[in-house]
């Protein structure tokens, strides 16, 4: 049995003083304000173990992730991204984007993060990256494909809605599939029971995963060909549905910039982060890490930072990147909280991040299933 003792403990909702976590058997037993500690972590700050929905394992970090992807050792390079991110006590990841479905096979156990896959995502031929396997054009591929996820499976769906920055000839600003093959795409995912997220980078693409009934949506930019234009009538329904954001935030400081054309939009997609909370829309943080050498596997704790120095409410972020994310992955009978039953993934980090989300930096103790994870 562990019991650990700590000055503060964020349980995914709230904030509580001088706790003891009972441990048993991989998971929370007990929560309590007396019981006798083994080990007693200090001035420390206990979380749920961190959430990021949005990686790509398959991607280095480097200024070409894509080319990485053809190097030798592919599926060794991803067990090593994904401990990076178990490092920074991100104990969870949602990868939305491999190839040949090799997230599904790392078979890390707890010497790696909880990975939830959604396998090469859904998109048109010579689509947002397409090099990653998952081309399907029309409603009956598009169907097809989600049954192939489902049977090989995923646990979630990731459709490609509008072009992205990283593939040439696609474009942002642009759809990629019709309403009648997002709705397709939507119902079969809900008929096997699993999740869909769709990237949509467009205000267009933006209504278009809306009205198809998707479950969330990554990214949610307003990018137009040359600028950002946010739609301030379309966020308002998107708080008013059930859909949640993902916002990608998270950039390490003094890495590479980013490409000329996000650079430019950054004051844009500034806004667009600030309007969707000042909205009241749900949100979890996808941080996008691998795509490039700003964004190396394990920057959540960045990404927290970046929201709160946009003007929201540390708790928020905070429960964002734990319950709110568990329930967005539909995990949430399992993680983000603290709470007997519950697994014990936990993060202990120095000082407090609800007074400063640098704290989230500055992990103490990493615990996986209530193993310890040595931290480098
Ligand atoms: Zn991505």
């Amino acid at each position: 049995m562990l019991a650990i003792r700590a000055r503060r403990l964020f349980d995914g909702q709230e904030l509580h003083h001088d706790r003891v976590v009972v441990i048993e058997n991989g998971r929370i037993a007990a929560v309590s304000g007396d019981a006798p500690a083994t080990v007693d972590l200090g001035d420390v700050t206990l979380l749920p173990g961190l959430i990021d929905c949005h990686v790509h394992l398959a991607f280095d970090a480097s200024p070409d992730a894509v080319a990485g992807l053809e190097a030798p050792g592919l599926i060794d390079r991803m067990r090593a991204a994904a401990r990076q991110h178990l490092a920074a006590g991100v104990t969870t990841v949602r990868d939305l984007g491999d190839r040949d479905y090799l997230a599904l096979r790392l078979e890390l156990g707890l010497d790696g993060p909880e990975i939830l896959s959604a396998g090469p995502p859904i998109t048109t031929p010579k689509g947002h990256c397409w090099f990653l396997g998952g081309e399907a054009a029309g409603e009956q591929e598009v169907r097809e494909a989600v049954r192939e996820r489902a049977r090989r499976g995923a646990h979630v769906i990731k459709m490609m809605v509008t072009g992205g920055e990283m593939t040439p000839g696609t474009h942002s600003h642009q759809l990629q599939y019709g309403p009648a093959e997002l709705k397709a795409a939507a119902d079969e995912a809900h008929a096997h029971g699993l999740p869909i997220t769709g990237h949509a980078h467009c205000a267009e693409g933006v209504a278009s995963v809306l009205e198809a009934g998707f479950d969330s949506i990554e990214h949610c930019s307003f990018f137009t060909e040359e600028s950002v234009d946010v739609d301030y009538g379309l966020i308002a329904r998107l708080a008013a549905s059930d859909v949640v954001v993902s916002v990608t935030a998270g950039i390490v400081p003094g890495s590479m910039q980013p490409p000329p054309r996000v650079l430019s939009r950054l004051p844009g997609i500034m806004e667009t982060i600030r309007a969707l909370y000042a909205a009241g829309v749900d949100f979890v943080i996808g941080t996008d890490a691998g795509i490039g050498p700003p964004k190396p596997h394990g920057l959540l704790p960045y990404g927290a930072e970046m929201l709160v120095q946009s003007g929201y409410a540390p708790i928020d972020v905070l429960r964002a990147i734990t319950s709110v994310a568990a329930r967005t992955c539909r995990i949430e009978e399992r993680k983000g909280v603290v709470a007997p039953g519950f697994d014990a993934d936990l993060l202990a980090v120095e000082g407090d991040p609800l007074g400063d989300m640098s704290a989230l930096r500055r992990p103490v103790a990493v615990y996986r299933m209530g193993e310890r994870v040595r931290l480098s």
